[in-house]
């Protein structure tokens, strides 16, 4: 039985998370502060260890200093936050914290972390994880060649498919394609949670630019579109596709029309496809091939909205935000050319669009517009799209995050394209 100490101060949170763990089948102890948190460390050299930063009397660094210093290093130390603060997050990883995780916790999330913590790492497993138990709890197999205990089950919404990539950040899903119901299940590549620093380039598109703890770098941009190599159906959105482990009510489904409709036009994609190389379909997809992959699921969806202009009306958003996605992959690769032609595609489709997500969603558009004016310098939508940005800054927000957005895309505005915040400015 495996033996986990929580070190924390609220009593209640303690107690609660006990009786998780014990229903999880762990041995539990705790601790209320941080002198206890070592000395209960020291003596009863747990298993796990999960742990409040900032516990009385012994600061996280201290502690995670001290257990190197009596050779305990090795135990995992999940430590949970009350702070997104990112570079003090980078700092307890670097010292040598397995993870760390914002309160107020998920359980589920806790418990995968865990049980991912239970497995070393190994290159060359491509083992599927089929150990899957509809009710949530723990489901054991061992893995034979190895004789490695294994306790890798994930919740029910992350399925149970997953295949363990080579690069550490990454998890494959396994899927089935709805368009062609090809047997053999395509991969779907996604980050596991907590692996990569990203950072908004100046079109709010999230660039991938660097890794946390031990984990490996990744650009997920150039895989997070699945493809299916069999009809080339192509997307973001992982519901479109069957993944294996998913409710089925948490799929997309297409009606068999669309099937068959799509089936007969795959003949269009041959010159796309004949653009990609080998490593399309493997985690190490090149930038020629991660726009390749865009483009595809740029025709998915093209193909769905003449299908059906009021059902598919929101897929001129996802498509908008497509070409900015590529235009940022294009620039990062230096192909120049691409690049202006994506960031120019982006432009025609943002002055067509009508459809848009949500509040939300239209402070990005203006935002994103305001950026893109700005690059072609043209005058006329600048000051649309500006005093767009304007208004929504001035305008009471419904909800904190509409206000947090705001101000972000304001100083964004400001920061890259010279926007002003003055009344003024944009009422004359
Ligand atoms: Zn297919």
């Amino acid at each position: 039985m495996q033996k986990v100490l929580i070190a924390h101060p609220d009593k209640n949170f303690r107690y609660e998370l006990h009786k998780s763990l014990v229903a999880q089948k762990y041995l539990v102890i705790e601790a209320d502060n941080g002198g206890a948190m070592f000395t209960i460390t020291k003596l009863q050299q747990p298993n796990f260890i999960i742990a409040a930063d900032g516990m009385s009397s012994l600061s996280t660094e201290d502690f995670l200093r001290k257990l190197k210093d009596v050779n305990l290093s090795h135990i995992p130390i999940i430590v949970l936050t009350t702070r997104n603060n990112v570079p003090r997050n980078l700092l307890i990883l670097e010292m040598g914290a397995k993870e760390v995780l914002l309160e107020p916790i998920h359980e589920n999330e806790l418990f995968f972390h865990l049980r991912r913590l239970n497995q070393p790492f190994s290159l060359n497993s491509e083992k599927v994880d089929n150990a899957s138990n509809s009710n949530g709890s723990i489901a054991r197999e061992v893995e034979s060649r190895k004789s490695v205990m294994t306790t890798d089950t994930e919740n029910k919404s992350a399925g149970s498919s997953t295949v363990r990539a080579s690069n550490s950040s990454l998890l494959i899903r396994q899927a089935k394609c709805q368009f062609c119901k090809n047997e053999t299940p395509l991969k779907l590549f996604t980050l596991r949670t907590r692996t990569m620093v990203t950072e908004a380039d100046r079109f709010d598109i999230e660039c991938y630019v660097n890794s946390i703890g031990q984990n490996e770098f990744c650009d997920y941009n150039l895989l997070e579109v699945g493809v299916c190599p069999n009809c080339y159906y192509a997307s973001n959105d992982f519901k479109t596709f069957e993944v294996l482990g998913l409710r089925s009510e948490e799929t997309t489904a297409f009606s068999e029309f669309v099937f068959t409709a799509f089936k007969k036009r795959s003949d269009d994609l041959k010159p796309l496809i004949s653009k990609c190389g080998k490593t399309m379909f493997t985690e190490n997809r090149s930038p020629e091939d991660a726009l390749v992959a865009i483009d595809l699921a740029v025709y998915a969806l093209n193909f769905l909205f003449n299908y059906d202009r009021l059902k598919y009306g929101l897929t001129q958003n996802e498509i908008f935000q497509y070409a900015l996605k590529a235009a940022s992959i294009a620039d990062k690769a230096n192909f120049v050319d691409i690049r202006n032609q994506k960031y120019q595609e982006a432009f025609q489709l943002g002055l067509m669009q009508m459809a848009l997500k949500g509040e939300l969603g239209v402070r990005r558009h203006s935002y994103q517009m305001y950026a893109l004016s700005c690059l072609f310098r043209n005058k006329d939508n600048i000051r649309k799209y500006g005093k767009e940005l304007f208004d929504a800054l001035a305008k009471p927000s419904s909800t904190p995050q509409l206000r947090i957005k705001s101000r972000e895309y304001a100083d964004r505005a400001k920061k890259y394209f010279g926007w002003v915040e003055d009344e003024k400015h944009w009422s004359s």
